[in-house]
């Protein structure tokens, strides 16, 4: 019986859900999550699992957290809700965009808030496409991101997103985006070529791109610190110093997307800190407020922030915002989520508990014959099943093996994410390091289940 209880019989009645195969969703029905606490989370049978994915990467001070659940009450009750056009503005997003702006690198003196992370890189793209007309370069419009990056899926961030099946069936991309080599040293470095020889060859194919459309076409690289969403990705040594030093040759603007690895995710407080990278536009979501409320922020550096204010008069406003943009709610429970990443040192448990969940993610499963590659920094992580382990050879289908661990995660009472046969860790940054052995105990023994049988080569 695949629809046992009667919401999981109204969930297959009344919604289409977000990447789910709809046929599958009508034969197998929802997992209806119900209520959450701690790293954990209960559906409404009352079965509890490990969530290994902090939700979707989002959820850094964990489930149930009261003060979260307080603040967003306090400011429901004075001010539930304010825009913020023409000159308007409301407290809470003050003392966040100031909060932000100290704690984020040098240059970023101005923040925008959407309600996504789409948002937010749509955000971007047009910020960026304002400054270069502010400035006269009408024709630098073009962005380049990576293949295999998730920049969200909206028509212009899904246009920036390097994954063949969201631009499938869309006919994305729409803006002018070129996608450059993935920076996975395991599956795209040549045999014998070591990181930092990797690393240059990436960072000339890149100005190679430059030179091909012209400098003047070119308006900014855009990329995630660590490869998130896309397969958990770290780039390889140099990269970032390498790429960097292309962008500013010329004048190609750079945009970073810290939505997965922004607030402590690696261990440190931003990805840019982790790869030394300065950015001239940062993109922030998911862990800002834990999720308990969509909130997402565009940072922009000083000079970008000139270039469009004193070009407002010749050019006018800025014709861009959100009706729920700067919401006072939002912004009240990311101050006090980021007060509690704070006071109860997150970032340095995402440090020391990471170190901890690399090492035992290593020692458990990087010699299987159906394991490729172990990677991560910090509190994420993922491992790669291969069919030929020498070889590096995927499996035929791409994801059939990835499914079935998954779906015996999800029996075991642990969920993580299949991306293919990437399997990814992503736990909330309260995670101790008992509770990573006790995911990893669940995760081991689904991962047993679902390649028992199967012949490595
Ligand atoms: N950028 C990255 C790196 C992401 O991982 C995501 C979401 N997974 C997005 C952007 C888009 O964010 P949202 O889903 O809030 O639109």
């Amino acid at each position: 019986n695949a629809l046992p209880n009667s919401m999981q019989a109204r969930d297959v009645e009344y919604l289409l859900h977000a990447v789910t195969n709809a046929r599958r969703h009508e034969e197998r029905g929802p997992i209806v999550i119900e209520r959450g606490q701690g790293i954990r989370v209960f559906d409404d049978e009352g079965r509890e699992y490990i969530e290994g994915m902090a939700g979707l990467w989002s959820v850094a001070v964990g489930f149930g957290e009261k003060r979260l659940a307080d603040a967003a009450y306090r400011q429901l009750q004075k001010l539930p809700y304010y825009h913020s056009f023409s000159h308007k503005s409301n407290e809470p997003a003050i003392l966040l965009a100031e909060r932000l702006v100290g704690m984020t690198p040098e240059r970023l003196r101005k923040v925008f808030f959407t309600n996504s992370g789409s948002e937010a890189n749509d955000t971007a793209i047009k910020l960026v496409w304002y400054f270069n007309n502010a400035r006269g370069h009408h024709a630098k419009k073009t962005f380049i991101a990576r293949q295999g990056a998730y920049h969200g899926i909206t028509i212009a961030s899904g246009s920036l997103t390097g994954l063949p099946t969201n631009h499938r069936d869309f006919d994305l991309p729409i803006i002018p985006v070129k996608h450059v080599t993935c920076p996975h040293h395991y599956r795209y470095a040549d045999p014998g070529e070591s990181e930092e020889a990797f690393s240059t060859r990436l960072a000339d194919e890149l100005e190679a791109t430059i030179l091909e459309a012209g400098p003047e076409t070119i308006a900014a690289f855009i990329g995630e610190p660590l490869m998130g969403a896309g397969g958990v990705m770290p780039p390889p040594e140099g990269y970032w110093q390498k790429i960097q030093a292309v962008c500013h040759k010329y004048d190609v603007l750079l945009v970073i997307d810290e939505v997965i690895n922004g607030f402590g995710r690696l261990g440190t407080p931003f990805g840019c800190n982790y790869y030394g990278i300065d950015p001239d536009v940062l993109v922030l979501s998911k862990q800002i407020t834990s999720s308990y409320q969509p909130l997402a922020a565009v940072l922009i550096s000083d000079e970008i922030y000139q270039g469009i204010a004193d070009n407002s008069a010749k050019i006018g406003t800025l014709g861009h915002g959100f009706t729920a943009g700067a919401h006072p709610v939002a912004c009240a429970v990311a101050n006090e989520n980021l007060d509690i990443i704070e006071e109860r040192g997150l970032v340095e448990n995402a440090r020391v508990v990471g170190e901890h969940l690399q090492r035992e993610l290593r020692r458990r499963f990087a010699d299987h014959p159906l394991v490729g590659e172990v990677r991560g920094v910090g509190l994420i992580a993922a491992i790669e099943l291969v069919a030929d382990k020498a070889a590096k050879r995927r499996f035929d289908p791409v994801g059939k093996l990835g499914l079935a661990v998954f779906d015996a995660a999800h029996e075991q009472g642990v969920i993580i994410r299949a991306i293919g046969d990437q399997i990814a860790f992503c736990p909330p940054l309260i995670i101790t390091e008992k509770e990573v052995d006790e995911m990893l105990d669940r995760f081991a023994r689904a991962f047993d289940q679902a390649t028992a049988g199967l012949n490595p080569a």
